[in-house]
C-alpha cells in the first residue's frame, strides 16, 4: 500500500552510499574526483548510473549529445515529465559533490517513491547533462545549451579537445552517442539541486538556499599596445607602459564593481605580456575581463561606465587599448512557481533557508529559457568547489534531497 506522501523522507544512507560509491570512478589521491566529460571514467559512472536507473524501473533514453534521461512513468503519460538532475562530469581536480549530488539525489527521489509505492500524476525524468564543466570541451553546459536552442547539435559535435578529439568521436569512443535528437524529449519543468559553491549559507548557518536568480555576465578580451623600450634609458615621462596601463584598468574594474555592489563582481583573470623581459618596458599585452550581476540594469551600467574609463586611461598614457565584448548572458530569473514549490517544501520540512543568487552557471540557467525552472542549494565547506577539498555534510545533502523530493511531488502531483 502506498505510504502517505506528505511525510516521506529520502534514504540518507543510500544517497550517501551512492555518492561515495560513484566517487571511485576517477578518484584522486587527495579525496577528489577527476572525471573529464566523455572520458573512460565518465563512461564508468554513466554505466553505473544507467544500470541504477533501469533497476529503479526507469526507461533510459540518450540523446545525440549523450545526455541521459531516466523516465519514471506517471499516471498521465500525455504530460511532459518534470525533469530533475544535474551532471556527473567533474573538473580535472574536482570534488565528490558538484553536479553529482543533484544527479544522485534525483535517482534517490525515484528510489524513495518506488519504495513508498507512490505514483505521480505527471511522469518524472532524471537527467545527467553531458559536459556541464567545460574543461575538456567548450563551451561549458553545452548539451543543455543545445537543448535550449543556443547552439546546433552539429556545431557542438565538431568541437575538439586539446588533443583534437571531437565531441562526436568522444561520444562514439564510450558508446554514448544516442539516436534521439537533442530536445526531442520535452520536459515540462526542471529542478536542479546543487552545492552552493559559495560561502553564504555556511556563514549564515542556513541549510537550504532557494535560488531565485542566476548571474548574468559580460566577457571581454582586451589588448594594450604601448611601446617596448629599454628599462634603464627610457625616462618615466616618456614611457608608454602596457603593464602600468593594465594596472590602472584592474583597479578601475575593482572600483566599478564595488561602486555597483553588493550585487556586482568584476575580474581580470588572465593577463599575458608579449615577449616579457625584465629589462624591457612591457609594450604589448593581452587580458581577459568580466563583470557579473544578477540585475540587468547593473550589468548595463557597469558596461557603460567601463568604456569611457578605459579610454581616459589609454589617452592619458598614450597607449591603445582595444576592448571587445566576446560574450554576454543576461541574468537568469528563475520561475516564480517553481521557486514557490521549493520554498514551500523547505518550510514544510522545517529547514532553515534563505533566497540566494547563483554565482556560477548551471544547466538549470539554460533550461530556464525554455521551461519553468529553479534550483536548490545546500552549503559546502568554506564555499570551496572545483577542488579536491570540496566537501558537504550528509545531513545537508539529505536535506537538499528531501526538498527536491517534495518539490517534485508538488509539481508532478500524487496520483489518486
Ligand atoms: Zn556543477
Amino acid at each position: 500500500m502506498a505510504q502517505n506522501a506528505s511525510n516521506l523522507q529520502i534514504d540518507s544512507a543510500r544517497l550517501w552510499g551512492a555518492i561515495h560509491e560513484t566517487a571511485q570512478f576517477g578518484a584522486t589521491p587527495k579525496g577528489g574526483v577527476r572525471r573529464l566529460t566523455l572520458g573512460p571514467e565518465d563512461k564508468q559512472v554513466r554505466d553505473w548510473f544507467r544500470a541504477a536507473c533501469e533497476a529503479a524501473g526507469c526507461e533510459v533514453r540518450i540523446d545525440a549529445l549523450g545526455t541521459m534521461f531516466g523516465i519514471r512513468r506517471g499516471r498521465d503519460m500525455s504530460r511532459a515529465p518534470i525533469g530533475l538532475g544535474s551532471h556527473l562530469d567533474t573538473q580535472p581536480t574536482g570534488g565528490k559533490y558538484d553536479g553529482i549530488l543533484g544527479t544522485l539525489a534525483a535517482l534517490e527521489v525515484v528510489r524513495t517513491l518506488n519504495d513508498a509505492g507512490i505514483e505521480t500524476e505527471t511522469p518524472i525524468c532524471i537527467v545527467n547533462w553531458t559536459n556541464e564543466e567545460g574543461s575538456r570541451f567548450q563551451p561549458a553546459m553545452m548539451a543543455s545549451a543545445v537543448y535550449a536552442g543556443d547552439f546546433t547539435t552539429d556545431d557542438i559535435l565538431a568541437r575538439t579537445d586539446a588533443e583534437g578529439i571531437s565531441v562526436g568521436q568522444a561520444l562514439d569512443s564510450i558508446g554514448y552517442r544516442g539516436a534521439e535528437p537533442v530536445g526531442q524529449l520535452k520536459l515540462g519543468s526542471f529542478v536542479e539541486l546543487h552545492i552552493e559553491q559559495g560561502p553564504i549559507l555556511e556563514a549564515e548557518n542556513k541549510t537550504i538556499g532557494v535560488v531565485d536568480h542566476g548571474q548574468g555576465m559580460i566577457w571581454y578580451n582586451g589588448t594594450i599596445t604601448g611601446f617596448a623600450s629599454h628599462a634603464g634609458s627610457t625616462p618615466m615621462p616618456l614611457r608608454r607602459d602596457a603593464l602600468a596601463t593594465l594596472s590602472e584598468i584592474v583597479l578601475t574594474v575593482e572600483k566599478l564593481a564595488k561602486e555597483h555592489g553588493p550585487n556586482a563582481v568584476g575580474t581580470i583573470g588572465e593577463a599575458v605580456i608579449q615577449n616579457p623581459s625584465r629589462n624591457v618596458i612591457a609594450g604589448d599585452l593581452t587580458f581577459t575581463m568580466e563583470f557579473r550581476s544578477s540585475d540587468e540594469e547593473t550589468l548595463a551600467k557597469l558596461d557603460r561606465a567601463l568604456h569611457p574609463a578605459v579610454a581616459e586611461i589609454a589617452a592619458r598614457r598614450k597607449v591603445t587599448v582595444d576592448l571587445k565584448t566576446i560574450w554576454r548572458k543576461e541574468p537568469t530569473h528563475f520561475d516564480a512557481n517553481v521557486i514557490k514549490a521549493i520554498e514551500t517544501a523547505t518550510n514544510a520540512l522545517g529547514y532553515s533557508n534563505r533566497r540566494v543568487t547563483s554565482g556560477a552557471g548551471h544547466d538549470a540557467c539554460n533550461m530556464n529559457g525554455v521551461m519553468p525552472t529553479a534550483m536548490i542549494f545546500v552549503p559546502c565547506k568554506d564555499g570551496v568547489s572545483h577542488n579536491e577539498l570540496e566537501d558537504a555534510t550528509q545531513p545537508d545533502c539529505t536535506a537538499g534531497a528531501n526538498v527536491l523530493l517534495h518539490t517534485v511531488l508538488s509539481l508532478a502531483g500524487v496520483a489518486q
